[in-house]
Formats: structure tokens, sequence, C-alpha cells
């Protein structure tokens, strides 16, 4: 079975793409302690897209993990989560941003997540105010008992890795996460693969150190 090169996300920028049903999508914290955003959209464009909301509702779980399924506006089912080595995952925030960072941070001028999707996304139509929410991968967020949330660090080690199924045509954006406060404090890189349906399952290949070279070797 052939091993997927990684292509590598460089730290607080973001990579768009397509995926057809069947296809899985392997998302890889090559270095540890790094989030990254995805957001989705039918292939038609901009006004189906995913939803936190309908995910939410569909789920009941605020915690995602394997066999949990992402939902569009439109209650299809986008993704499903087929293996996923840190079953810690948040989809209540959205994606940091520069005005975020502004009003949370009093942080002019940061890189943000929603920019950088944007720009990446941009290339199949979708623009900036399409990008209303995302499923941020290893994101670790908590709620105390009186509801307020808790950012923690991620709990992903280098090397670790999360694959959902795409369900039906997407657009898909994927970020490095711009935000240190999300990050342990530093921007690392992400790092993907596609793996079409006819090609190796991800439990079949071999990960955590060689993960690691072979995302070095594509730099
Ligand atoms: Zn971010």
């Amino acid at each position: 079975m052939p091993v997927q090169p990684l292509i590598r996300i460089p730290a607080q920028s973001a990579a768009g793409f397509t995926l057809r049903p069947g296809d899985l999508l392997e998302v890889v914290d090559s270095q540890g302690g790094q989030v990254a955003d995805l957001t989705a959209f039918g292939s038609h464009g901009a006004r189906e897209r995913f939803s936190s909301g309908r995910t939410l509702d569909y789920n009941e779980h605020i915690y995602l993990t394997t066999g949990a399924r992402l939902y569009s506006n439109r209650s299809n089912v986008m993704f499903t989560i087929v293996n996923d080595a840190v079953g810690r995952h948040d989809y209540l925030l959205s994606p940091c941003s520069r005005a975020m960072f502004e009003l949370l941070h009093a942080t002019p001028n940061h890189p943000g997540c929603l920019e950088n999707l944007a720009r990446a996304l941009e290339p199949f139509g979708i623009c900036e105010d399409d990008i209303l929410c995302t499923f941020n991968i290893f994101m670790n967020v908590d709620a105390d008992a009186k509801g307020r949330i808790i950012l923690h660090p991620p709990r992903s080690k280098a090397g670790d890795a999360t694959t959902l199924r795409a369900e039906m045509e997407l657009i898909v954006g994927l970020s490095a996460c711009a935000s240190e406060h999300s990050n342990a404090g530093a921007n690392k890189p992400i790092d993907y693969c596609i793996i079409t349906q006819n090609t190796a399952a991800p439990q079949q290949r071999e990960r955590s150190q060689k993960t690691s070279e072979r995302a070095g070797s594509t730099r």
C-alpha cells in the first residue's frame, strides 16, 4: 500500500482543497500542541457550509471523537470522524481573527485563521463573510460549573492524527491556527494528507517519529 505524502501548512497560514465522497482527510499535529481549524462548504458554493449549531444538535455532545458526524446548515453530513488519537476538539468557538485579537487581547494586526482561511478559499469563490464557524481540531476547550469557557493547551502530542471521511463533495479550508493562546504559546505547522478510496487506510500507516520525518521532507 502506498504511503501518502504529507502536505505541510506553515505556521499561521491555511490551505484550501476539495474532497470527494469517501476521501479520508488525515490531519497530523507533527510537532504537538497545535490546533487546526477546519471549515467546509458544499461543492456548489458557500450557501451550504459547516454548521456548529446543527452539529451540536445532532451529536448532543460538545466533545466529538471517532464516530461523530459534522453537519452542514442543511443538515447534511459533511464528515464522519473515523480515527482519532486525541479525543478532544472544539467547535464552540469561531476561528480566530484580526478582530478577535483586537477585542480580546488588544493586539492589532495579528494574523487570524478567518483571514487565512478566506485567502486559501478565495479560488473557490468563498470569502471571509462566508466562514461562520469551524471545527477546531486538537483545540482543548472546556466550561466550568458556571458555564465560563476555559482554554487549555491541546492534548495532541507530536505525530497525533485525526482522520475524517468526506460524506459529500466538499470545498475544504484547513489552517495551522494562528493564535498562540490556543497553541500552548507557540504557533507551529499542521500537516495533512488526502487518502482516496482505493489507497491505504490510515490505521495501516506508521506514524509518530516517521510522520515527523516525512513532514520534514515535504517542506
Ligand atoms: Zn485560529
